[in-house]
């Protein structure tokens, strides 16, 4: 399992804002980017992303979280596997076996 340590670290330095619009494309709104909600049907880009913070909100369906979160609900996969391969491609460990 990952440390808390280094899940803050990767919520931290994987941006939300590339996490989220490799999956769906994000538009400027006035304080925050706002897409499509892939979590649940929307229609009215409900999904917030928030720069600032590095969280995601939708205001539809409730899901929030930061990239991690994000990435665990979009990929359907575990906290170990998304914070492993994220920890890698940030350069934060070398192999995901000891992160
Ligand atoms: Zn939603």
């Amino acid at each position: 399992m990952p440390s808390d340590e280094l899940i803050s670290h990767i919520q931290t330095k994987a941006n939300i804002v590339n996490v989220v619009s490799a999956y769906i494309p994000l538009q400027d709104s006035r304080k925050a980017l706002k897409g499509r909600c892939p979590f649940h049907p929307d229609t009215n880009a409900s999904l917030m992303v928030s720069q600032e913070k590095n969280t995601f909100k939708c205001f539809g369906c409730g899901k929030e979280g930061g990239p991690i979160e994000f990435l665990m609900a979009v990929e359907g996969k575990s906290r170990t596997e998304i914070a492993g391969r994220l920890a890698v491609k940030l350069g934060l460990v070398h192999d995901m076996r000891t992160a």
